[in-house]
């Protein structure tokens, strides 16, 4: 069965850990501690096919510190968080793009974007319509989750996994 490696990024606080940890546990974890990097395995089944995602929540990285090219080199897919409560995130998204970009030696991996804390509503400071449409052109797909309340946090990870898979069967594709 297809085993694809996904790598979770984003600048400290925005719920990296937590939609993670939603996404394999179905748990909320309020206070987790931000230098744990690990690693984490889920099996899921879409399209009768059954995929196991190894997910790589990295940790400890601020806006302009490099993320370790080991990390970024190994994924097959990548989710970016930002906070859709914290525009300093929403703004750091390009220069996580363009590390990605330098480390990987093709352009054939899906990214997406992803606003979290959907939940805060009302102190939301990043626009649907302005994400969605920084992700179109970065070639990307754009999804609002609360990994609070377990909205969307399914969706992510699964336009992820069929686009690494589509990818995987068709290299010449993208
Ligand atoms: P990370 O540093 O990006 O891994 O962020 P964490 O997962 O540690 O989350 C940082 C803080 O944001 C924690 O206090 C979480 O409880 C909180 N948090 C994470 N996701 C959500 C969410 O969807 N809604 C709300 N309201 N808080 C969240």
């Amino acid at each position: 069965m297809p085993n694809f490696k996904v790598v979770i990024i984003g600048i400290g606080g925005v719920g990296k850990s937590a939609l993670t940890l939603q996404f394999v546990h179905r748990k909320f974890v309020d206070a987790y501690e931000p230098t744990i990097e690990d690693i984490y395995r889920r099996q899921i089944e879409l399209d009768d096919e059954v995929y196991v995602l190894d997910l790589l929540d990295t940790a400890g990285q601020e806006e302009f510190s490099v993320i370790h090219d080991t990390h970024l080199r190994s994924g097959d897919g990548f989710i970016i968080v930002f906070s859709l409560v914290d525009r300093e995130s929403y703004e750091s998204v390009p220069n996580l793009i363009s590390q990605i970009y330098k480390v990987k030696e093709t352009d054939k991996f899906p990214i997406v974007i992803v606003g979290n804390k959907s939940d805060l509503e009302k102190d939301r400071c990043v626009d649907f319509v302005e994400a969605e449409k920084f992700a179109k052109q970065k070639n990307s797909r754009y999804f609002e989750t609360s990994a609070k309340l377990r909205t969307n946090v399914e969706d992510p990870f699964h336009f992820l996994a069929r686009e690494m898979n589509r990818i995987s069967l068709n290299p010449q594709s993208v």
